[in-house]
């Protein structure tokens, strides 16, 4: 296991604002640590991936005007999703093997009412009609075209989600044709965004062109409620990226919620969820190109993360220290 470890964020992203509620933007240069401030203040808003830094302001930004905790994690998660340099995610998304995008998204509230889309192809911001699926809808999830006919039947505009740089990936990937997922190797994969309100309430959201060059129809962890993420309002929330299979094959979020519910703090149960990912695929044909990373937040406003491979960062965002990223602890390198 690695040690503690700290880093130095030097991204910056507006002012650091006046009153305590606009405090999350950025600072220039901050020393963080991975361990969770038992001090830390509610609201707090936890992201996957540099990408999260943005998406984080928006979704502050939003809880700051009075807005529900679904609107911040929606407006937070649509930043990722509309930006093409943002490969792994909604418009720009790498493509499946057969140059489609197909994108799964999922949001999720403090009642633990949940929406859910998979495999949804032409639309923008899947988390969109993800919560539409919550709103308006009997169901939790709909997948292809069924998705696609509704999200058409709400008002969202089909699109191509391809961009010229993607289809040259695609087209480059083409040439050997060899699969083997890719996770991890930019650090900007799935955007999964975790809220605490300062009632202490929770909200969810996750959202991802999965694992690039997967086979047509392939659907990760990320849409899936219990894998990609959990929540419970009286425990805390978890969220994952990473190796979508091996998030499935061991309810990953939902059982890091549990040890939460146990007493274990946030890192403390990303930890073990880790451990146990990786005993049940240390001998498993996944292993050479496994990654998987939680975070994790309770309902005091305690976050953390662990992942299994270095690489994997989040942004956090809350009133006393402003918004930056911050690397959690790993178990091994990728040379181990
Ligand atoms: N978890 C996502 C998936 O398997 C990919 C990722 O997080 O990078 O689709």
């Amino acid at each position: 296991m690695s040690g503690r470890r700290k880093f130095i964020k030097t991204a910056a992203l507006g002012s650091v604002g006046l009153s305590t509620f606009s405090a999350c933007a950025t600072q220039a240069a901050e020393v963080l640590k991975t361990t969770a401030d038992k001090t830390i203040k509610k609201p707090v808003i936890i992201s996957t991936w540099n990408h999260g830094l943005a998406a984080n302001q928006a979704a502050w930004d939003t809880l700051k005007n009075g807005e529900s905790g679904l609107s911040a994690i929606e407006t937070g998660l649509k930043i990722s999703e509309a930006d093409p340099k943002v490969r792994s995610v909604g418009y720009g998304g790498l493509p499946d093997r057969e140059g489609k995008v197909t994108l799964d998204a999922c949001i999720m509230d403090k009642n633990s009412d949940c929406g859910s889309v998979s495999f949804l192809q032409g639309i923008k911001h899947p988390i969109s009609v993800a919560r539409k699926v919550l709103e308006k809808t009997p169901h939790v999830m709909l997948t292809g075209k069924g998705a696609l006919n509704f999200a058409l039947s709400q008002g969202f505009k089909e699109e191509n989600l391809l961009t010229p740089e993607s289809e040259k990936a695609w087209k480059n990937w083409l040439e050997k044709s060899k699969y083997q997922p890719v996770i991890n190797i930019e650090n900007h994969d799935t955007i999964s965004m975790l809220l605490v309100d300062s009632d202490g309430n929770l909200t969810g959201g996750c959202t991802t062109s999965g694992a690039a060059w997967k086979m047509h129809g392939r659907v990760g962890d990320s849409p899936i409620i219990g894998a990609g993420l959990f929540l419970d309002n009286e425990v805390g929330g978890a969220a994952a990226t990473g190796l979508g299979e091996a998030v499935i094959r061991t309810a990953g979020s939902a059982m890091v919620v549990e040890l939460m519910r146990q007493g274990k703090s946030p890192n403390e149960a990303c930890k073990i969820i880790v451990e146990r990912i990786y005993n049940k695929h240390k001998n498993h044909k996944d292993m050479p190109h496994l990654q998987v990373g939680f975070i994790a937040v309770n309902k005091q406003g305690e976050y953390g993360g662990y992942s299994l491979r270095s690489g994997f960062n989040f942004a956090v965002c809350d009133a006393k220290n402003g918004n930056r990223m911050e690397k959690p602890d790993f178990k091994m390198t990728w040379k181990d």
